[in-house]
């Protein structure tokens, strides 16, 4: 199989492996309980709280609180922010999030939180001034993702950031990092964000795992509650192994990001220009600037992605057509639709995404062969 898949899930990086060994096995205690063994796992949470504020640059330990994932992240970030202190404040959002920030915004906004979602320009990028714009005395939170998970985009955080804290001082910023990660140099000074979303098993980590970076000081409302794990701000018994594992991957992230970038930089090159050549009118989203590296996004004109997948999954290709939903059904893109595009020429996009594990010749074997099912239906 070829895997293109990685904005979807990754393959666990084996550092991430070796980490979690123990703790599915000897060290498998629960970090609330007053024993040695407790105590063993709760030194290996603190550990990994200490090692993930340092690496997405944290002033403080503390200031990092573990989730189930980024959808758990994303909804304490939105959720948290605009119910905090009892209050119901106002969301401005974008029109390209991933559906854990669109679908937190929607229920907040039917518990009667003012919810504002900003448009993007063809590329799917948001206009820092009109994000500003959008916010008000009124608003809770900014919430602005780092790369979009279906094309890639990679949005202006910092400057929306800058723009909302002139005009709207009072607001949080929230970002979601999660497709940036991989191969950006995510900070949380380089985001100037308030809260940042991560999700371990989009770098190489475990699925079920991700946290909330929230600055210190920063009042969020709860949205599990229960034992009062992470100060209070998340309830419920900690993914240990996961915990550890996201952390593992995360530092191996770190540090061959720059290597990353080349790797994978030079196998997409490799995979859209054998695409080209075999569909010269294949047209790609957006410009290699405008998309974070591990992303190919693009459109085969007369070629209905369903159809695609379905000889690409035959020929031992594993792509997708925008984002992953439960069901596995290809529904019409929102993403897309906010860029502007026709429903008949969204149905026709497939990404393709790169990841740790692939080296550049890769993107030869891979383009190959989505040529050779062009080729076919053509
Ligand atoms: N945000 C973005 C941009 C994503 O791509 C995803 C995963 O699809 C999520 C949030 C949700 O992450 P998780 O699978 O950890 O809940």
């Amino acid at each position: 199989m070829i895997y293109l898949d990685h904005a979807a899930t990754t393959p666990l990086r084996p550092e991430a492996r070796e980490a979690m060994a123990p703790f599915h096995g000897e060290r498998f205690g629960n970090p609330s309980g007053a024993h040695a063994v407790a105590r063993r796992a709760k030194n290996a949470v603190e550990a990994a709280r200490e090692e993930a504020a340092e690496l997405i640059g944290a002033d403080h330990p503390l200031d990092v609180v573990f989730t189930s994932g980024a959808t758990e992240a994303d909804n304490l970030a939105v959720l948290g922010a605009a119910l905090a202190k009892g209050r119901r404040g106002g969301i401005v959002t974008t029109a390209v999030e991933h559906e854990a920030v669109l679908e937190a915004a929607a229920f907040a906004g039917g518990l009667g939180c003012p919810v504002d979602v900003v448009g993007v320009d063809g590329r799917g990028v948001v206009d820092p001034a009109a994000v500003a714009a959008a916010a008000g005395p009124g608003t809770a939170v900014v919430s602005v993702m780092a790369a979009n998970n279906e094309t890639g985009a990679r949005q202006p955080v910092a400057k929306v950031a800058h723009a909302v804290r002139a005009h709207a001082p009072q607001a949080l910023v929230h970002c979601d990092a999660v497709q940036a990660f991989v191969s950006e140099d995510v900070s949380v000074a380089g985001l100037d964000a308030d809260l940042v979303a991560l999700s371990a098993h989009k770098l190489g980590g475990p699925q079920g795992t991700g946290l909330l970076f929230v600055r210190s000081g920063v009042e969020l409302e709860p949205v599990l509650h229960g034992g009062g794990q992470e100060l209070g701000r998340r309830s419920g018994t900690h993914n240990v192994a996961g915990i550890v594992g996201m952390v593992a991957a995360m530092r191996a992230t770190v540090a061959e990001r720059a290597g990353f970038r080349q790797r994978v930089a030079e196998a997409r090159r490799r995979f859209e220009a054998r695409i080209t050549a075999a569909a010269p009118d294949a047209a790609f989203t957006l410009d290699p600037p405008d998309r974070v590296v591990q992303h190919s996004h693009l459109r085969i004109p007369g070629l209905r992605a369903d159809t695609m997948l379905i000889l690409l999954d035959g020929a031992g290709v594993a792509a997708s057509a925008g984002s992953a939903c439960s069901s596995g059904a290809v529904e019409t893109s929102h993403v897309l639709a906010a860029m502007g595009m026709p429903a008949s020429a969204a149905a026709e996009c497939l990404r393709f995404t790169f990841g740790w594990d692939h080296r550049p010749e890769d993107g030869d074997a891979a383009g190959e062969a989505v040529a050779a099912v062009i080729g076919r239906l053509r």
